[in-house]
C-alpha cells in the first residue's frame, strides 16, 4: 500500500490517467486532504464510489498514529506520534494572536547532544522521511481547532539541516497552492549551525526565514554546551551567517536560552554584542526550560533583564521571550516552544 502523500498532483493524475479517471479527480483528492482535511476516501463525496474503493485499496492518507495529546494551560499543544517502524516524534501547535504555528520534527531523535537539550538525550534513531514530516503538519492542520495553520518552524526534535533534502521536499510541497499554501515567510528552520546547509540554503532561492541557535558568543563556552561547535566552530558560523545575510538580502534571527551559570552574565551579552556588530540580525532571548535531569535552570529575572538590556544598548535588535507549555513538558519530555507572547 502506498501512501498518497509522496505524490504530487501531477504524479496522482498520471496514476488516474492509468486508471481511466479524468484529470480533474487529482485536484479533488488533493482539495480533499490538504483542504478539508478528509483522512478517509470513504469521506470524498463528489468521487464515484468505485474510484473511492480503488483509492482505498491501493493508497492510504495516514501511515503514523496519534499516540498522545497533551494541551498546556497555554494553549499550547503537544502530539505524540507512533511511526510505522515504532519510532516516535513529536509535534507542537501553538496558538498566538493571529497566527497558529506548527512546530516539526525532523529527525527521530538528535546526533547533536546539546547540554541543555532532552532530544538527544535518547540518541539518534534516523532522518524522517519528506512524507513523514507533511504528515506531522498535516495532523496539525487537522487538529486545530478549524483555524489554519499560518506558520511552521522547524524547531521540534533534530537537526534540520542535517536532514536537508527531506526538509526541503517537505517545505516545497507544504508551500504549493494544491497543498496547505503556507507562505515561504512563515516557515522558519531552525539550526544549531550546520555551516555547509546554511550555505547550500542561501543558493536556494527560498524566502524562508533562518534561525540559529547560537546560546553561547564564545568558542569555549559554546563547545561546551554546544558540541557541533567543535565542527563547525562560532567564527566560521558567524561568517557563513553574514554571507547569508549578503546572498540572500534576509535578516537572521539568533535564538539564545538563557541558562544559569552557564551563558547568561553580563560578560556573555558583551561578547555576544560584539560578535553581531553591524550584521542585519535580530536576537530572541528566552529564558530556558528547567529539564533537571540534565541540571539546566534558567537565571534570575534580574540577570535575564539585564543580559536583554545590555544588548538593546549596544544597538541590537533583541526580544525576550517566554518559553510556553512547560506544564505539559514535564509530561512527556521536552517542550522548547518560545514564539510566543514576550515576558
Ligand atoms: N537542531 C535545531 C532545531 C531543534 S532545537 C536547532 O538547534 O535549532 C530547537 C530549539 O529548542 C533550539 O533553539 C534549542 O536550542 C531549543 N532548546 C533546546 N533545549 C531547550 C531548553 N531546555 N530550553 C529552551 N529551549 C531549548
Amino acid at each position: 500500500m502506498k501512501d498518497i502523500k509522496d505524490l504530487d498532483p501531477r504524479e496522482l493524475e498520471r496514476v488516474l490517467s492509468g486508471w481511466r479517471e479524468p484529470a480533474f479527480r487529482a485536484a479533488q483528492v488533493f482539495l480533499w486532504i490538504y483542504k478539508k482535511g478528509a483522512v478517509d476516501f470513504e469521506a470524498m463525496s463528489n468521487l464515484p464510489s468505485g474510484l473511492r474503493q480503488r483509492l482505498k485499496e491501493n493508497f492510504r492518507v495516514l501511515s503514523s498514529k496519534l499516540v498522545k495529546r497533551l494541551k498546556s494551560s497555554d494553549g499550547t499543544e503537544k502530539f505524540l506520534f507512533g511511526l510505522e517502524d515504532k519510532n516516535y516524534i513529536e509535534a507542537v501547535i501553538i496558538p498566538a494572536k493571529g497566527r497558529i504555528t506548527g512546530c516539526v520534527s525532523t529527525q527521530a531523535g538528535c546526533k547533536f547532544c546539546c547540554r541543555f537539550c532532552a532530544s538527544g538525550v535518547s540518541g539518534f534513531r534516523r532522518n524522517l522521511t519528506a512524507r513523514e514530516i507533511i504528515e506531522e503538519i498535516l495532523y496539525l492542520r487537522n487538529n486545530s481547532s478549524g483555524k489554519k495553520l499560518s506558520h511552521l518552524v522547524f524547531m521540534g526534535t533534530g537537526e534540520p539541516l542535517d536532514n536537508y533534502d527531506n526538509v526541503l521536499k517537505a517545505i516545497r510541497f507544504v508551500n504549493s497552492p494544491d497543498t496547505f499554501n503556507i507562505g515561504a515567510r512563515k516557515i522558519t528552520i531552525s539550526t544549531s549551525g550546520v555551516i555547509p546547509g546554511i550555505k547550500k540554503l542561501a543558493r536556494e532561492g527560498l524566502q524562508i526565514e533562518l534561525s540559529v541557535s547560537l546560546h553561547a558568543a564564545d568558542e569555549k563556552t559554546r563547545s561546551t554546551i554546544m558540541p557541533v561547535n567543535k565542527i563547525y566552530p562560532l567564527k566560521d558560523l558567524i561568517a557563513a551567517c553574514r554571507e547569508y545575510i549578503g546572498k540572500t538580502n534576509r535578516q537572521v534571527t539568533f535564538e539564545y536560552i538563557l541558562i544559569k551559570d552557564m551563558n547568561s552574565g553580563l560578560k556573555n551579552a558583551q561578547k555576544l554584542s560584539k560578535i553581531l556588530t553591524g550584521m542585519n540580525c535580530k536576537v530572541n532571548i528566552i529564558p530556558c526550560n528547567v529539564i533537571e535531569e540534565l541540571e539546566v535552570y534558567p537565571p534570575e529575572k534580574k540577570e535575564i533583564l539585564s543580559f536583554k538590556d545590555h544588548l538593546s544598548r549596544s544597538g541590537i535588535n533583541v526580544t525576550l521571550r517566554r518559553p510556553r507549555g512547560a506544564d505539559i513538558e514535564a509530561a512527556c519530555g521536552q517542550l522548547r516552544m518560545r514564539y510566543e507572547k514576550k515576558l
